[in-house]
């Protein structure tokens, strides 16, 4: 199989390629913060976890070096199985593009725009021309239940609908991995509410999910729950059918 990323895709014995392995990842600022401390974690098919802790712990910066927006400073990223410090940036942006879907606490949604653009910009980088960015961005605002608002500008929008919008960008992709950084973290309980249901929704249809989360009870609502304390993974509690030990300071066999 042949991958956008232009090399071979790997396979793997066993339990098969998990969508996001890292391995030993660290990230250091200038000015001597260390943000990630050598973090292992691995992500399979299929899960959906929250990823907790106090904030400055190290979330964000593990949520950028998953989704390959930023790079560890030692350690290994593999994406799909693609360990990503071998890609070209081309070849990294089309995995990222056939791969990755980004929610973020702040929408990013750009202002200028109605929502149909806004989540056509989701397939930019996919190779997708404009009139089926457009049609597949329909769509995408339809599974979030806003096809009327799809000519409405982010000025025009409550802050949930904001959020479904981003969702639908993310998900026009069909990307395998959501990556989503205190997703309910700007929105009121109800509007909270509406976007867990519709990642719940993209969880069941298939797509593994990645929620960094500040509320108790949206990550005890979540199968797995990974802990971070200063730049380290401090607890992993596993879903109930998956016997899967925390991950305290060290690779953990089966997969490498
Ligand atoms: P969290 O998401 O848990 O709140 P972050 O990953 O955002 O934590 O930040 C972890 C640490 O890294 C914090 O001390 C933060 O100040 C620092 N940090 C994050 N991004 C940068 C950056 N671009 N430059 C310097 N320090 C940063």
């Amino acid at each position: 199989m042949r991958d956008p990323a232009g090399a071979e895709a790997p396979t793997r014995s066993g339990r098969g390629v998990p969508v996001v392995e890292l391995r030993g990842a660290t990230k250091a600022y200038p000015g001597g913060v260390h943000a990630l401390r050598g973090v292992d974690l691995v992500v399979d098919e299929g899960e959906l976890l929250a990823v907790v802790g106090p904030s400055g712990s190290g979330k964000s910066t593990m949520l950028h070096v998953m989704g390959t927006l930023d790079k560890p400073t030692s350690g290994t990223v593999r994406i799909a199985g693609y360990d990503v410090s071998t890609l070209s940036d081309a070849r990294l942006s089309a995995l990222r593009a056939r791969h990755i879907g980004f929610v973020f606490q702040h929408f990013h949604l750009s202002a200028g725009r109605d929502a149909v653009d806004n989540v056509a910009d989701g397939l930019l980088y996919a190779g997708v021309p404009l009139k089926e960015r457009r049609a597949r961005a329909r769509e995408a605002l339809a599974a979030v239940r806003l096809d009327h608002r799809r000519a409405h500008r982010p000025n025009e929008l409550s802050g949930g609908e904001k959020q479904r919008v981003a969702i639908a960008r993310a998900l026009v992709g069909r990307p395998t991995l959501l990556l989503a950084d205190e997703p309910t973290g700007a929105l009121d309980t109800a509007s909270g509410e509406v976007v867990m249901e519709l990642l719940h929704q993209l969880h069941a249809s298939g797509t593994t999910v990645c929620v960094i989360t500040h509320d108790n009870g949206i990550a005890d609502s979540l199968p797995r729950r990974v802990r971070f304390r200063d730049g380290e993974i401090v607890s992993d509690v596993p879903a109930r059918s998956t016997a899967r030990t925390a991950r305290t300071g060290g690779p953990e066999g089966g997969t490498s």
